[in-house]
């Protein structure tokens, strides 16, 4: 009889009781936590954080406001993150990423730190979140410097923990370094100064490269990840004596010490198809679940030729091949390179998601470098990325299965920020 009573007055145990104001129960969803497809269909979130994942009996939603999402047929993602962006602290750019699923860009340099501080204290859910480097580090007259950019340059090792202390100090979460050998650059021994300085602060490195050889002085110098895949312009010419061009048992080994040391990198391939004179902006326009969605200004951007003059007919396929060799060795991260022609704010993404997979990655693998393999890397976004309790409430929602068909990213259905709805 008294256990009978206890059975009456205790709550059912799988009742999930919200504290909190405003709930948000996404429910028959297929839901991709950032790494794997989870088995149970039921997301709840509260006051934009994620507050259950799993089978949930039954809801309590208290005095809180509650928004049911009958998601049967649909996936539930973790908002999409871009890995390499430029002019993030503009709002247009911001508001056209979130649109499309982007929920947070990581600026590879030259936009203001303190504004992206701004940005992400406002908290706005039209416009997506943004991290960025700041300043880069570069050679005088080296890459960077050609449009113009007067800020400062480093000529001397001894410099360079003043150099990142400057950096840290305006608001960089993570250092951007330039190492591209078609104008002056940094040697081995002043990148391994900027990365030592930049550990010495807790900031990743990142460097940006251009051919395989600038790549290896990275790695050896000890950066954490590359910006781009390299690509070797000069195919089978002579750069100072030397041969320049693929070597595929090269890049093997590139890759193995990459993989020992466990640096990332973002291939960003559809800025690398413009430079080996591919338009990769040409795919997007021809999407009908992408370019209806699309502002004229975008749609500028998107049909604007690349700048390469490459005549190597072998070099986008040696970029694709370099990735597969990368995959399951090195870490991979999706990223655009938004800022360039023919590249934008997050509709290219997608597009970038499904090079990856062609390249040889499967759609779980792609997903991954956009969600839990970005968040993994940059400190500041250990928040976001995933689908779990606790995590920062950015969702995308899709029709169909990305999981098995990389394409159906693209159908949006809904985008949350940070709990609110975006889209
Ligand atoms: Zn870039």
């Amino acid at each position: 009889m008294a256990m009978g009573a206890f059975w009456l007055c205790s709550p059912k145990p799988s009742c999930f009781r919200v504290h909190g104001h405003r709930a948000v129960h996404f429910r028959g969803a297929r839901v991709f936590d950032g790494d794997h497809v989870l088995a149970g269909g039921e997301v709840l979130v509260v006051d934009g954080s994620i507050a259950a994942v799993g089978e949930l009996a039954c809801i309590d939603a208290g005095g809180a406001e509650l928004e049911v999402v009958d998601a049967r047929g649909q996936t539930l993602l973790p908002g999409l993150i871009d890995a390499h962006t430029h002019g993030s602290a503009s709002e247009e750019s911001l508001t056209d990423a979130v649109a499309f699923g982007v929920t947070t860009e990581i600026d590879m340099g030259g936009s203001s730190p303190a504004r992206l501080a701004e940005i992400r204290a406002q908290d706005n859910p039209q416009r997506a979140d943004a991290i960025g480097a700041g300043h880069w580090v570069t050679a005088p007259g080296g890459h960077g410097t050609e449009f113009g950019d007067k800020g400062p340059t480093l000529a001397r090792a001894e410099d360079a923990d003043g150099f990142v202390a400057a950096r840290v100090a305006e608001g960089s979460s993570f250092i951007k370094l330039i190492i591209s050998s078609e104008l002056p650059t940094l040697n081995e021994e002043k990148a391994r100064a900027v990365v030592d300085a930049a550990h010495a602060r807790d900031r990743r490195v990142v460097s940006h490269v251009n051919t395989r050889a600038d790549a290896e002085v990275a790695v050896a110098a000890g950066v954490d990840g590359l910006a781009h895949l390299f690509i070797d312009r000069l195919n089978g010419q002579l750069r100072n004596g030397t041969p320049v061009g693929w070597d595929a048992a090269a890049v093997q080994r590139l890759v193995e010490e990459m993989g020992r040391r466990h640096v990332f990198v973002i291939p960003t391939l559809e800025v690398l198809q413009s430079a080996c004179g591919l338009a990769p902006g040409k795919a997007i326009l021809a999407d009908p679940r992408l370019e209806p969605r699309l502002s004229d200004r975008v749609k500028r951007v998107l049909r604007a030729k690349g700048w390469g003059v490459n005549s190597d007919r072998d070099c986008y396929a040696h970029v694709m091949e370099s990735v597969s060799m990368m995959r399951g060795v090195v870490p991979i991260l999706a990223g655009t390179d938004a800022g360039n022609a023919g590249v934008t704010h997050g509709a290219s993404l997608h597009r970038e998601l499904e090079l990856l997979v062609e390249a040889g990655l499967s759609p779980i693998e792609a997903l991954r470098a956009a969600t839990s393999a970005p968040a993994a890397f940059f400190p500041a976004l250990t928040d976001r990325g995933r689908i779990a309790v606790g995590a920062r409430a950015d969702l995308l929602l899709v029709e169909g299965d990305p999981t098995a068909d990389i394409l159906a990213t693209r159908a949006i259905v809904r985008v949350y920020k940070h709990g609110t709805r975006a889209y």
